[in-house]
């Protein structure tokens, strides 16, 4: 586990940018935090590292949204979602352990069907900024995170 003090959404953009340069396919990040946390300003610096050209919205209403870039990216908003089951219902699996990114926002709310490996960051607020937990579960995510913090 890390910590990393962001004190502006400029840092913010930065770290996502460069995780998105980082990532691969088949490659999972969960994001977690509260409502304004910063969840979805650093999934479109991530979608800029993975080429995406495309501005990225919450897919608040569609629960998932997809774009091409370096490898297609899938953004995920579960807030609205009732139960994991609706998950397996939108193609949950195949997106998972499909050909491209998956960026998950409000995760713990499926925490029960999320893959063995992939990378956590919860953003809180603190003072002015934002603290950001790197969690990465698998040695390729660790080595993600070794990366990203050098
Ligand atoms: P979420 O998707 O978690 O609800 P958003 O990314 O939509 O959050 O909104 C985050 C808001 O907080 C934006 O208005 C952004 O400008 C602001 N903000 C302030 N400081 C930061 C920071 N350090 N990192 C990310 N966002 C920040
Ligand atoms: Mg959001």
């Amino acid at each position: 586990m890390e910590k990393i003090y962001l004190k502006n959404e400029e840092e913010t953009k930065e770290i996502g940018y460069k995780l998105g340069k980082l990532l691969n396919k088949g490659n999972v990040v969960c994001l977690i935090g509260d409502l304004g946390a910063g969840k979805t300003t650093i999934t479109q610096s991530i979608a800029k590292g993975l080429g995406v050209d495309d501005y990225i919205t919450s897919p608040t209403f569609t629960i998932v949204n997809e774009y091409e870039g370096r490898v297609p990216l899938y953004h995920f908003d579960v807030y609205r979602i009732s139960s994991s089951e609706e998950m397996y219902e939108i193609g949950f699996e195949e997106y998972i352990y499909g050909q491209g990114v998956c960026i998950i926002e409000w995760a713990n709310l499926i925490e029960d069907i999320l893959p063995d490996n992939y990378l956590k960051l919860e953003l809180n607020y603190k003072e002015d900024g934002r603290e950001m937990i790197l969690i990465p579960f698998g040695q390729e995510y660790e080595k993600i995170v070794k990366e990203l913090l050098k």
